[in-house]
Formats: structure tokens, C-alpha cells, sequence
């Protein structure tokens, strides 16, 4: 009989869990994968979005066409987790496994930031990100804030990008001139294991004029003096608030009793839970690695080829190593990349670019899981100009 898998959640991490999986043993599998969701949208797509550079409906990937070979994909909200039995309610009934994966992802608090759902705007949800979309094409200008409450936080270098692209923007809207633009973030440098591409980053903020404001958080907004108040005692005024939320697990997998000091543990070598045949990737995991795609995807890969090992009874060879690449957006359509690797013993990046050449190169990384995933070609930003909206 075909081993039952249960992948929770159809993100980054799940996909290509999936994708490998279905590679890796095809018969030999029965692969269900769950998600509350009918469409995968990227990351870098929501920033794709909101700053107008496509339409919304040019980044939602259905679900609908997935490539892999023998995935079922099953449209339903996980309602509970019994990680001792692998069994699984959903709101499309129940499902019982032989292996089981969780790669729900992380979910924000908006609650946790007094002032924010009321008087700013989160722009790290899907929903978020479209609607800052009309936000800001409606802003006149004035001092904007963006701000983050707390690590941790999805893609660190997000933020830096935001403001970055923002900064174009105004300028290319002609309120540059009477606009602010402060970053507060609760890091010493924008991206804490890469020197110089944090030094780089600082650079083009301060030739940018965007101020910088390190080491704290965003605690609460006061709708009334319009201004952030922040964790060092500091107070912004702010016109335009664009926020990070905090990030939490999603209910489910706290109501089911799965989390160690808020995340899922592991092991961050095999990506195994404490249950057996029971696995967790991605930003829901606490495997050390920053929150994004690119780790949930490599921890993806690992966990499968575990799986994949079990099923077929051979010795399981493969080790999470901790590796990453990072596109960072820096304006101008120059993107940089930064190689991470995080279990190197201590974290150590380096910055290539930016440049032009790079930002075809991030297109090619997204058109290339767009392929991989769903069997279809995609241009990311619509350079063929089909999907373009707003000024390129
Ligand atoms: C503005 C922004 C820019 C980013 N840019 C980048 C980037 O350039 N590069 C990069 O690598 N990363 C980037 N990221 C981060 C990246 O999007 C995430 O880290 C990545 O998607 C995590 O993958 P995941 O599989 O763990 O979770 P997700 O991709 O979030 O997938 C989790 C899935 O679980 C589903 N789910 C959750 N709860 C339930 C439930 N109860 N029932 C059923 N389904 C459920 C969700 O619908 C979702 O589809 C960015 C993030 C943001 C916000």
C-alpha cells in the first residue's frame, strides 16, 4: 500500500515538499496536501503589488493546476492536529497519515500593537499588501513611518525594500520633496548576518535621505498625536504608517498543543518534530533560520527526501545545512543577492550586485518555481507589459 502523506499548507515550503516528494517515490505515495487557500502567492509578489508594478490577479497562482504527479490537493481549513495519532481535522473532514508535515506558515497579531489595525496599515498579509496598493497611490505626501513591532519577522531585508521602493516612488510622483521616510526596526543593521550588504543598505539610505532608526521596535500608534511610539522611548509622527506585525504560529497549531516558546520545535538537521514520522518547515518551525521562502523551500526538500528514505527503508542521508540566497530590492529595477548560511558556525553572508543583471536573475527564480509547481510560464513583474499597471 502507497504511503499516506499529509502535507499541512500549500506555501513556500509545502509546495516544494510536495514537488520533491511526488519525484522522489511516485506510486510509492499517496500525497495530500491541505490548504485554506485556493492560490500560492510569492512574498516578493506583494511588494510587486502594492508599489504598482503588476495586478493582483497576475500573482495568485491556483492551486487548481499543480504539476507534481499523484498530489491531491484538498481546499480546507485545519481545524486540529493530533501529531500523536497523525490524524488531522479539517474543515473537509478528517484525514489520517503515515507521515505528516506542517508548513502552515505564520500568521501576524495585529492586536499586539495598540493603534496599528486602527490607524496604520499592515503590509505584510496578501490582503495587506493590495490594499496599501490604493493607500498609497492616494498619498499626498508627509512623513511616513515604517515600522516593526518584534522579531521575528518573514524576509528581513522586506522592510529595507519597502522604504527603498517607496522612496522611488514618491520621487517619481514628485512628493519626494515633501515627504519623510524613517525605518525602525528592531536590529543593529538591516540584514544582521551580512555586513556589507547592511552597509549597503545604509548607504543608499542615507544618498536617499530615508533615516534609520536601529535596536527597537514600534509599541504602540497614537491616533490622536498621529505619531509611533517606540521601545526606546522615542515618538515619530507619521502621516503614513506602514507596519510589520507581530508573527505568531497559527491558531490551530497552538490550540493542538505543538508549539515549545511559540514556534514548532525540531530538529533543525532532519526537520523531525518530537513526533515521530511527524515534520514542521518553514516559518511555523523553529529551526534558526530566518522566516522566509527560500529556507522553507530547502527545509522542504530535506524533509521530504527523510520521508521519502522511510518509505523506501534505505538510511536517510540528507541534512538541512542552514543555505539561502536573498534577492533584496534596492530601486532603480537593481536588485541585490545575498548568500546566507546560517549553520556555518556562526551566520556569514555576502552581498553580490546590486544590478539590473540580478533582477533578471530574481524573475528567473520565480518563473522557475512557477514551472516547477504549477507546469506554467510567468514573467514576475510583466516585463512583456501585460500585467503592468503603474509607472515601471
Ligand atoms: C512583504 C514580504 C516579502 C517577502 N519577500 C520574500 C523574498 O523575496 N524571498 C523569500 O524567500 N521570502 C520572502 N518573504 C517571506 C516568505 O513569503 C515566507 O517566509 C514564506 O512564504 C514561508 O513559507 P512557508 O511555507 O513556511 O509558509 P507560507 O508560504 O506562508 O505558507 C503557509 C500556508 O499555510 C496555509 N495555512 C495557514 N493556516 C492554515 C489553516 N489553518 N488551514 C489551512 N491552511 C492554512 C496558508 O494559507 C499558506 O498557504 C516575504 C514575505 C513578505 C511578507
Amino acid at each position: 500500500m502507497a504511503a499516506r502523506v499529509l502535507v499541512l499548507g500549500a506555501g513556500f515550503g509545502g509546495l516544494e515538499l510536495t514537488a520533491t516528494l511526488a519525484e522522489e517515490l511516485g506510486d510509492a505515495a499517496d500525497i495530500t496536501l491541505i490548504d485554506r487557500t485556493e492560490e500560492f502567492v510569492f512574498g516578493f509578489s506583494k511588494l510587486d503589488v502594492m508599489f504598482g508594478r503588476v495586478r493582483a490577479d497576475h500573482v495568485r497562482h491556483r492551486y487548481s493546476g499543480l504539476a507534481a504527479p499523484g498530489v491531491t490537493f484538498v481546499h480546507a481549513g485545519v481545524t486540529a492536529i493530533d501529531a500523536d495519532a497523525k490524524r488531522v481535522e479539517t474543515t473537509a473532514g478528517t484525514f489520517d497519515a503515515d507521515y505528516l508535515v506542517i508548513a502552515l506558515g505564520a500568521d501576524y497579531d495585529l492586536s499586539r500593537t495598540r493603534g496599528l489595525a486602527e490607524y496604520g496599515h499592515e503590509f505584510y498579509s496578501e490582503a495587506g499588501a493590495f490594499a496599501t496598493r490604493d493607500v498609497l497611490e492616494a498619498f499626498t505626501g508627509g512623513d511616513v513611518v515604517v515600522g516593526i513591532t518584534a522579531g521575528p519577522f518573514k524576509c528581513p531585508p522586506a522592510p529595507s525594500e519597502t522604504v527603498l521602493l517607496l522612496e522611488e516612488m514618491l520621487r517619481q510622483r514628485g512628493i519626494r520633496d515633501s515627504s519623510t521616510i524613517t525605518l525602525v526596526m528592531p536590529f543593529p543593521r538591516p540584514i544582521p548576518p551580512s555586513p556589507d550588504a547592511s552597509a549597503a543598505i545604509l548607504a543608499a539610505f542615507e544618498e536617499r535621505g530615508i533615516a534609520w532608526h536601529p535596536d527597537t521596535g514600534v509599541r504602540s500608534l497614537d491616533g490622536d498625536r498621529r505619531v509611533a511610539n517606540l521601545g526606546d522611548g522615542a515618538q515619530l509622527p507619521f502621516d503614513l504608517y506602514l507596519g510589520v506585525p507581530v508573527h505568531r504560529v497559527p491558531d490551530v497549531i497552538e490550540a493542538s498543543g505543538l508549539t515549545v516558546d511559540g514556534w514548532v520545535p525540531v530538529d533543525p538537521l532532519t526537520l523531525e518534530t518530537p513526533w515521530p514520522d511527524v515534520f514542521a518547515i518553514g516559518d511555523c518551525a523553529a529551526v534558526g533560520t530566518p522566516r522566509a521562502g527560500v529556507f522553507a523551500e530547502r527545509q522542504g526538500v530535506t524533509a521530504a527526501r527523510r520521508i521519502a528514505a522511510r518509505v523506501r527503508d534505505a538510511s536517510a542521508v540528507d541534512r538541512y545545512d542552514g543555505r539561502g540566497t536573498c534577492y533584496i530590492e534596492f530601486g532603480g529595477d537593481a536588485v541585490g543577492i545575498v548568500d546566507v548560511d546560517f549553520f556555518a558556525g556562526r551566520p556569514s553572508a555576502t552581498l553580490h550586485g546590486p544590478s539590473r543583471a540580478l533582477a533578471a536573475d530574481k524573475n528567473a527564480f520565480g518563473a522557475a518555481r512557477v514551472k516547477r509547481w504549477f507546469g506554467r510560464d510567468w514573467d514576475p513583474v510583466g516585463r512583456s507589459g501585460r500585467a503592468r499597471t503603474g509607472p515601471p
